[in-house]
C-alpha cells in the first residue's frame, strides 16, 4: 500500500553510529507519522491473527510497538528488559554479542501455555529474537511467533531465530 511504501521510505539510515562501520537504523520518523505507523503495525501481526494470547515488546523499541499493538488488538503486553531494571525477574538469558555478552530479563507475569507474539524494531544477528524466544519458553508459555519492523538481512539473523515475520528488508 501507499501507507506502507511511505512508511518504509521513512526509516532513517545513519552511518557509523554507535560505532564505526555500522549502518544504523532508526524507526523513529516512522513512528511519528500515524498513517505509517498503523500501516507497519497491521502488516506485523498480519499473519498472527487470533493466535497470540500477549504481545512481547524487547527493550527499547519495541515497547512501543508492543503498546500499539496491544491496544489494537485489546491484548495485555510484556516487556522484556535489559538486565538490571525489573525489581523481581522471573527469568534472565544471556547472549552472545560480537564482543561481551548481554542479558535480557521478563517480568512474572506469563501463564502456561499463554502465546507470546515477540515484537521489535530491527532483526540483524538474530541473538537478541532468539533469547527473547528462549525467555518466553522457559516461563512455560508459547512462542506464537515474531515479527520485526525491519530485517538486515546480510546478517542472518533467522539463522539462530527461525522463522521471523519481516515489514521490510534491507
Ligand atoms: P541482534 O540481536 O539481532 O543482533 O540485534 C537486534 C537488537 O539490536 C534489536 O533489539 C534492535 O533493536 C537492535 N539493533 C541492532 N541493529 C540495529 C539498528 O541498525 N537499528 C536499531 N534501531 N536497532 C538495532
Amino acid at each position: 500500500t501507499n501507507a506502507l511504501a511511505r512508511a518504509e521510505s521513512l526509516i532513517a539510515v545513519t552511518p557509523d553510529y554507535p560505532e564505526p562501520g555500522v549502518l544504523f537504523r532508526d524507526i523513529s520518523p516512522l513512528l511519528a507519522d500515524g498513517p505509517a505507523l498503523r500501516a507497519v503495525a497491521d502488516e506485523l501481526i498480519r499473519p498472527f491473527d487470533g493466535a497470540f494470547d500477549i504481545v512481547g515488546g524487547i527493550e527499547a523499541r519495541g515497547f512501543l510497538l508492543a503498546g500499539y499493538v496491544s491496544a489494537l488488538t485489546g491484548v495485555g503486553m510484556l516487556p522484556i528488559r535489559k538486565a538490571g531494571k525489573l525489581p523481581r525477574p522471573a527469568a534472565a538469558v544471556s547472549y552472545a554479542l560480537e564482543y561481551g555478552t548481554a542479558t535480557i530479563e521478563g517480568p512474572d507475569v506469563l501463564a502456561p501455555g499463554q502465546r507470546v507474539l515477540l515484537l521489535d524494531d530491527v532483526l540483524a544477528t538474530g541473538g537478541t529474537l532468539t533469547a527473547a524466544q528462549e525467555l518466553v519458553r522457559e516461563r512455560g508459555a508459547v512462542v506464537a511467533g515474531a515479527a520485526v519492523v525491519l530485517e538486515l538481512e546480510g546478517l542472518r539473523g533467522r539463522e539462530p531465530a527461525g522463522d521471523v515475520h519481516t515489514v521490510f528488508t534491507a
